[in-house]
């Protein structure tokens, strides 16, 4: 049985899961910008321990999928925004410490990615990119059924590709980003720019559902989303035409109407590519997707033919 840990900003959640992806046991706690790494590792440490005693199976693996920036070969969690107590920290090694098995850690977006390719979504798919749109856009490409890293194990950002270069500024340093043009603060910063009152804050969610019922500026909104989603969309297809794009997050829980233009602009723009070759299709772990997808990133690492030995490449020297 497989130890799952998910480190998010607001939550810390943990569960067993079986080979076959399905999640036996869970139970979370909540964290927040003041609470200290120990205190959390306790909370991973004695919530698992209960539940494995409780389902009366033992741990022999835990993965681990973490918010922010990680080091996933080393195991240490980087400059996380959410959790500033937790930066530098490495659970990975304690946890292994702790229950003296292997832990893997991965950015959240790249346990999704993995997940939605062995158990969801993309399954018997070997070209997959998981694309997650909520307060940001993230993703993770699984190449041959592996996860792709950058140099150094670096995680790629999709949602840093920039679509308009006149757009609003974006933390990365350059403007008009996927993610600052097409998340949801971004769709919600546009209907409020547009509102006559110019001061009714909605959140996405709460436009998509006024765009349902018909709201005419909330279905311009709507068309514009889609309008940025299909871009960055066919920036990927161009790039990799992958077998399938998975998407996931908040946001995407009222794909419905975003999709037909989404597939539009896909057509206008990628003939060069057999576009219609890539699938593109919804998540389908539902709301324990994020634990499935930690348990996954052990699987991945150690276990079975699927797993890959890696050891972080030597510096590059250069020429
Ligand atoms: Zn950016």
């Amino acid at each position: 049985m497989i130890g799952a840990v998910d480190i998010g900003g607001t939550k810390l959640a943990v569960g067993l899961v079986d080979e076959a992806g399905r999640v036996v046991a869970r139970s979370e706690a909540a964290t927040g910008p003041d609470s200290t790494y120990f205190a959390g590792l306790e909370r991973m440490t004695g919530m698992l321990s209960q539940m494995a005693k409780s389902a009366r199976v033992e741990i022999t693996g835990i993965g681990i999928g973490s918010t922010g920036p990680v080091d996933p070969l080393a195991g240490e969690l980087g400059e996380v925004d959410f959790l500033p107590h937790w930066r530098r920290q490495n659970p990975a090694q304690d946890l292994a410490n702790f229950f003296g098995v292997k832990v893997a850690l991965e950015n959240d977006a790249d346990a999704g990615a993995l997940a939605e390719a062995a158990w969801g979504a993309g399954r018997d798919k070997s070209r997959l990119i998981y694309i997650t749109v909520g307060t940001g856009i993230g993703g993770g490409i699984i190449l041959d059924g592996k996860l792709y890293r950058g140099v150094g194990g670096a995680h790629p950002e999709l949602g840093h590709q920039v679509i308009d270069l006149s757009g609003p500024t974006c933390s990365c340093g350059f403007s008009g980003c996927w993610e600052a043009l097409a998340a949801g603060p971004a769709m919600s910063a546009w209907f409020r720019s547009q509102s006559p009152e110019n001061d009714s804050y909605r959140t996405a969610e709460q436009i998509c559902q006024m765009a349902r019922k018909g709201d005419q500026l909330a279905r311009q909104a709507v068309e514009r989303e889609a309008h940025y989603l299909g871009l960055g969309i066919a920036n990927l297809i161009n790039l990799f035409t992958p077998d399938i794009i998975v998407l996931a997050g908040s946001l995407m829980k009222s794909a419905p109407l975003f999709l037909e233009q989404i597939r539009a602009t896909i057509c206008s723009g990628c003939r060069f590519v057999p576009h219609e070759r890539t699938e593109l299709a919804l998540a389908s772990l539902g709301d324990d997707a994020n634990l499935i997808g930690a348990a996954r990133v052990w699987y991945h690492r150690f276990a079975g033919e699927g797993s890959v030995v890696e050891e972080r490449p030597e510096a590059n020297r250069g020429m």
